[in-house]
């Protein structure tokens, strides 16, 4: 199947914004199932809520569009009930860590195969520009006008520690990094944690005074580098890129398969 063939044409022209970072995102997505030959029959797409989570409506997958924080906790009943099927779950920072966080954390602590999208634009885009967890210090949002005071968390840093099994991280300028990790992320059995750093031009970029969306995803460039690299020892500020997680163990949906067998011989 050709990229054209994963899209749901009569929905566009799409609702982002011009040169908003989910655009990029659902390219790489495109390529990235494109280059598994994955049928589209066999891929579940679950979103929450915000400008990320109108992926699901773009992508001609089965397609599950729901409430704000919970994409992970309906993915994991379909995983559960038809475990043969991809699960893609996309999310904002919010949506994914804010509101959705516990299920985030345990999601990734019962090792259930589904692959976690994480666009991190740090801000709520589809609600007017609040800050989010992933904002950081300083920033200025609708609701900081006069800066946050909150301080961020490493996603990549959460997903380890919360026991996921494949944890990278990329940006929205790196297109090729971008599809190479998602499509490793669907391959692997397990938990899988994506964390793409996407530039929302219309409230973080203009309230921070970041220029357009083409000077965002220079900043992107210019901020990170690849896991282990010299850059990063001379200046200990640069974000790693690339993954840092990829282990096996037993995944939560074939173990339960075990249960049952227990459970129908005892
Ligand atoms: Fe993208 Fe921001 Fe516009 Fe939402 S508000 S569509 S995140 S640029």
């Amino acid at each position: 199947m050709a990229v054209k063939d994963y899209i749901r044409e009569r929905f566009f022209p799409h609702i982002w914004c011009a040169g908003c970072g989910h655009g990029n995102v659902l390219s790489a997505l495109l390529r990235a199932v494109e280059q598994l030959s994955i049928s589209k029959n066999e891929i579940v797409g679950v979103s929450g809520i915000g400008c990320s989570s109108r992926i699901t409506g773009y992508v001609d997958f089965h397609t599950l569009h729901t409430i704000h924080g919970r994409a992970l906790a309906f993915a994991t009943g379909v995983k559960m009930s038809r475990p043969e099927l991809n699960l893609i779950v996309t999310m904002g920072d919010g949506d994914a860590l804010a509101i959705g966080g516990n299920h985030f954390i345990h999601a990734a602590r019962r090792n259930i195969d589904l692959t976690a999208i994480i666009m991190n634009n740090r801000i709520y885009g589809m609600t007017g520009g609040q800050f989010s967890p992933l904002s950081g210090h300083g920033i200025l949002a609708t609701t900081a006008p006069y800066q946050t005071i909150d301080h961020d968390f490493d996603i990549v840093k959460l997903a380890t520690a919360a026991g996921a099994t494949f944890v990278a991280r990329t940006t929205t300028y790196h297109a090729k990094q971008m599809t190479d990790l998602i499509r490793d992320a669907i391959l692997h059995e397990g938990f899988s944690v994506v964390e793409i750093m996407a530039q929302c031009p219309t409230y973080f970029g203009r309230k921070n005074r970041l220029g357009d969306a083409v000077e965002m995803m220079e900043h992107l460039k210019n901020t990170t580098t690849p896991i282990g690299s010299k850059a990063k020892q001379e200046n200990p500020d640069l974000i790693e890129r690339g993954i840092f997680v990829q282990k096996e163990l037993p995944e939560y949906c074939s173990e339960y398969d075990k249960v049952i067998e227990r459970a129908s011989k005892g």
